[in-house]
């Protein structure tokens, strides 16, 4: 017997409909990328345009299931088209401008991108892509009509601005299957080509269900949220669709990602909540700490995209009266999967005790389900020490790659293996030691190689560090750190050395450390330990050990 409630469609374009109606005059600030004063609209004006929008893109031929791609900041006209091209069924394709040269011309036209749209930014970069992309129909300037380049070698070359005035805002969204295709996001493989994870309507509306909970990101119509995250990475964790769904007023950065503008944002639009990955909040920590400012409105930070530092949380928490959120996620979960925060019982904890549970990746979110595993699938118990391969299903999980070599090969036995090492303890709070393929296999033991970095950074003279595995002759593997020092300090390997004594396991203890005036970054910000083990083949480790 079937239940009688109604089977409305969970779909995109209802979000900005619902904050049409309901949250009208709530504003959506956004630095423009091609500079000048602020932009300022409202949810009502911002529903207009998407809807102008959708009629140019109907214009253009554009159909339910085409891909439109964007190489955008965090834009009000990125968000648009966040709505414009979902809210008709085509799908739209986020492109991260940082990745390599090679895998931008792989990943537009494995998407088969009919338009590509572009900030002015970009426009270098895409006159260099155009000839390898011949599928691309037109591209389009994200930006008035003044800004169109005299001349350009991009074919079918035309302003946004202009195509949107040429429209009626009288658009009705249609109607369709709520597991349609929305977005297109290519997580940036270190090794392997990029991988398409497609997301549904479906999968997005869970997902920006149960990341608005009070335990996730907690927003409501009092909030002001800026995502720093950027809406080519992960659809800058599902912000641009909370945010019109629990009417927060949403700031959009553009460029502006440095330390000063951002601050000048979050106090001139009274931010009370914001969400990046760990090296944004370091820079915006030295920024605070030089000037001597204060927040005056921001409250909440959600930290994630790669380990949270316990000197940040503390910075933060401590000096800043910021409450830090850390989450974990991947393009495959949508992102959202676990988020830190305490439970009753942990509120008569001493302040060390709190800090040891939120320092953890934290407790799964209601759609996503998760074990540990070891080598052979067997499940791991959840205490806290034991660490195996991290699975998780649900809902907004991936369940295969866009156009897959091999589809249907992703999943083992309903589940999706992260590539991510774990412990899990009793009261459910994750913890990532590793990358399976960065943990170190010492003498049939792991070693975490992001314990030791998160233990070395917290040094006064250390700005950043990595730890990747050597070979070795008696243990298979040993540590190495490698650092890069702040400028005007001076510490040598020896004390780093004496630094981790006492807080680890004799046996965690590198076998050596070296010095680097940089490391290896992915397009997203990630530690490239891929190259780094490559600018590391060969190295001797000391004898002894
Ligand atoms: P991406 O799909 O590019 O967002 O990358 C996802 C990967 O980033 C995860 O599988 C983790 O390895 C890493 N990651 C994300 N969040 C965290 C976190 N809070 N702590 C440690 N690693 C993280």
């Amino acid at each position: 017997m079937q239940g009688h409630m109604m089977p409305t469609p969970l779909l995109i374009a209802g979000l900005l409909e619902h904050a049409a109606h309901w949250h009208a005059d709530t504003e959506i600030v956004s630095r423009p990328a091609e500079g000048g004063p602020l932009h300022r609209y409202t949810y009502a004006r911002a529903h207009a345009r998407a809807k102008q929008l959708a009629n140019a893109l109907h214009k253009m031929g554009i159909q339910s299931g085409d891909r439109v791609g964007t190489l955008a900041w965090n834009t009000h006209r990125h968000f648009e088209l966040y709505y414009g091209v979902s809210g008709l069924g085509a799908v739209c394709h986020t492109i991260n401008p940082r990745l390599f040269f090679e895998q931008l011309v792989y990943i537009i036209n494995h998407a088969q991108d009919r338009l590509l749209f572009f900030d002015l930014t970009f426009l270098p970069l895409v006159e260099k892509l155009a000839p390898h992309c011949p599928k691309v129909e037109r591209w389009i300037l994200m930006t008035g009509p003044e800004h169109l380049p005299a001349a350009s070698s991009l074919p079918n070359l035309s302003a946004y601005e202009p195509l949107l005035a040429a429209e009626s805002a009288d658009f009705a969204w249609p109607s369709f299957d709520e597991n349609t295709a929305s977005s297109l996001c290519y997580t940036s493989g270190t090794t392997d080509e990029p991988k398409g994870v497609l997301y549904s309507h479906r999968s997005t509306l869970l997902h920006s269900y149960a990341a608005s909970l009070p335990d996730c990101f907690n927003c409501g119509a009092r909030d002001v949220i800026l995502p720093v995250v950027p809406m080519f990475h992960v659809n800058a964790w599902g912000i641009p669709y909370l945010a019109p769904l629990n009417g927060c007023k949403l700031v959009l950065p553009g460029p502006g990602l440095d330390a000063a503008s951002l601050f000048e944002l979050f106090e001139g639009e009274g931010v009370t909540f914001s969400a990046g990955v760990p090296t944004i909040w370091f820079g915006l920590l030295q920024f605070m700490r030089a000037g001597g400012h204060r927040f005056s409105t921001l409250r909440k930070m959600i930290v994630g995209g790669a380990s949270c530092p316990p000197a940040l949380l503390r910075a933060f928490d401590e000096e800043l009266g910021v409450e830090i959120r850390h989450a974990w996620g991947m393009s495959e979960t949508s992102p959202l999967g676990t988020i830190s925060t305490l439970k009753a019982k942990h509120l008569d904890l001493a302040p060390e005790a709190q800090f040891f549970l939120k320092i953890k990746q934290g407790r799964v979110i209601y759609g996503v389900d998760m074990k540990i595993v070891d080598a052979h699938g067997q499940p791991l118990p959840h205490d806290g020490v034991a660490f195996g391969d991290l699975l998780v299903r649900g809902p907004f999980i991936a369940s295969d790659y866009f156009g897959a070599a091999q589809p249907g090969t992703l999943l083992a036995d309903g589940w999706f293996k992260t590539g991510d090492v774990a412990t899990i303890d009793p009261d459910g709070f994750m913890n990532i030691t590793d990358r399976s393929k960065d943990v170190i296999k010492s003498g049939g033991e792991w070693i975490s190689s992001i314990d030791l970095e998160n233990l070395a950074v917290a040094h006064p003279a250390v700005a950043e560090a990595a730890v990747i595995g050597v070979p070795h002759p008696k243990w298979s593997e040993r540590p190495l750190l490698i650092v890069v020092r702040k400028p005007s300090h001076e510490v040598s390997g020896e004390e780093l050395l004496a630094f981790l004594d006492g807080k680890i396991a004799p046996w965690w203890r590198p076998d050596a450390v070296e010095f680097v005036d940089a490391l290896p970054h992915t397009a997203t910000g990630k530690l490239l330990k891929t190259q780094l083990r490559k600018d590391f083949a060969g190295y001797e480790l000391p004898a002894g050990g």
